[in-house]
């Protein structure tokens, strides 16, 4: 069986396309309840982005400051509720932020149709109902969030997304003006997610030409942006990465992420470690299994002062880094496509908590 998938309805790209967030969703406000939800990164209460939200007097704007944790089945249950308790159901979600926000957008557009806990809907296929309209406005980029077809949640059993066709955004807004003001080094960190899904989708079983074309490019604009003579954190090159994660996500969707994100899983669900970030942590460690791109990772690393820390295991307790390998272990779909359908006869328990012990 082929992988039959659903993308994004609709996509406006280009500096200043926020400004017709308005336009796009007047018509979806006669939906439900007739009003929106607007779910914005806290970092932009109070900025100009605040001022420029197109809010009617009945909608609701939710700031969510997304650094004490990645999104947990609590916080959207919890969400959910006062949404449907407040006003009803509403017309649409917008989620305004990063890969957290999109994410919380996405499990809130879901979870107001559908009852009970969304630690229910952990994995594929398990939402019953479509949820109602939603968009996607990026503010920084490298996650893939805005393209796919999962939204990541951390709950009191798992790190697992509510994957199905319903999760895609019915609208993407890709303004690269949003991502100017991201820390250069969450810039970097988010921009090797970029990297590291095109590296990992090109080097394992499902690979195919369709995902090989976006990987291709992808890594072309992460090579321009993080490697070539106007590297850096630039306008041009704030547009290439907006697309060059796009490109990526949908690289990963028709093939699979590997070994990094298998590991990085393991680091997020028992030390809280921030995707990216971990991604960078594990990927620095990874020559054996990806030896090029691990090299030119490097390249980029040095290139742009970035300080990995090393020896951190050191302080971790061998219970921490038992159950982070178990994390690891149960992400079945990511060692098939890197080692193989026969994986268990090759890695066991014991060799994902060598490589946890490399870092
Ligand atoms: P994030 O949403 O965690 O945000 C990182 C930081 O950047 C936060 O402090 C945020 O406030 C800040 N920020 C966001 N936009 C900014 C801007 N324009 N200017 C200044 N600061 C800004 O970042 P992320 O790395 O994009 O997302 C990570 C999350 O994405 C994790 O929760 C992870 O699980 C999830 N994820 C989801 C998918 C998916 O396919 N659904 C894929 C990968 C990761
Ligand atoms: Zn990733």
């Amino acid at each position: 069986m082929h992988k039959n998938f659903k993308g994004i309805e609709k996509t406006v790209f280009g500096r200043g396309s926020f400004n017709q967030l308005g336009d796009i969703i007047a018509p979806h406000r006669r939906e439900n309840n007739r009003y929106m939800v607007f779910i914005v990164d806290n970092y932009f209460k109070g900025k100009d982005l605040e001022s420029r939200l197109p809010l009617l007097p009945e909608d609701t704007v939710y700031f969510i400051d997304v650094d004490p944790h990645e999104p947990t089945t609590e916080q959207i249950d919890t969400l959910r509720d006062e949404i449907l308790a407040t006003k009803g159901l509403p017309s649409g979600i917008i989620g305004i932020g990063g890969g957290a926000i999109m994410d919380i957008a996405k499990c809130v557009s879901l979870m107001v149709t559908n009852e009970g806990s969304s630690t229910l809907y952990q994995g594929l296929d398990l939402i019953k109902v479509p949820g109602i309209y939603h968009v996607g406005v990026p503010t920084i980029s490298g996650t893939g969030a805005e393209v796919s077809m999962t939204a990541v949640l951390t709950g009191p059993e798992k790190k697992l997304g509510l994957k199905c066709e319903w999760t895609v955004f019915n609208q993407v807004i890709l303004d690269p003006d949003l991502i100017a003001t991201v820390p250069r080094d969450w810039w970097f960190y988010v921009g090797m997610d970029t990297y590291i899904h095109c590296i990992e989708s090109e080097n394992g079983q499902f690979n195919n030409a369709y995902s090989h074309a976006y990987a291709e490019q992808s890594m072309k604009l992460c090579r321009e942006i993080y490697l070539g003579e106007n590297s850096g954190q630039t306008t041009e090159n704030d547009d290439k990465l907006m697309v060059a994660s796009l490109m990526g996500g949908l690289s990963l969707t028709y093939s699979e992420v590997g070994i990094c994100h298998a590991i990085s899983y393991g680091l997020s669900k028992i030390l809280g470690m921030r995707h990216c970030y971990s991604n960078c942590i594990a990927f620095n460690h990874l020559a054996d299994y990806y030896p090029e791109g691990v090299a030119e990772f490097k390249e980029m690393v040095a290139k742009h002062n970035i300080t990995l820390p090393q020896g951190l295991s050191k302080d971790w307790t061998d219970a921490q880094i038992n159950a982070m390998a178990h994390v690891s272990y149960k992400l079945d779909h990511m060692w098939n496509h890197a080692v193989g359908y026969d994986w268990k006869e090759k890695v066991t328990i014991e060799d994902i908590e060598a490589i946890f012990r490399r870092l």
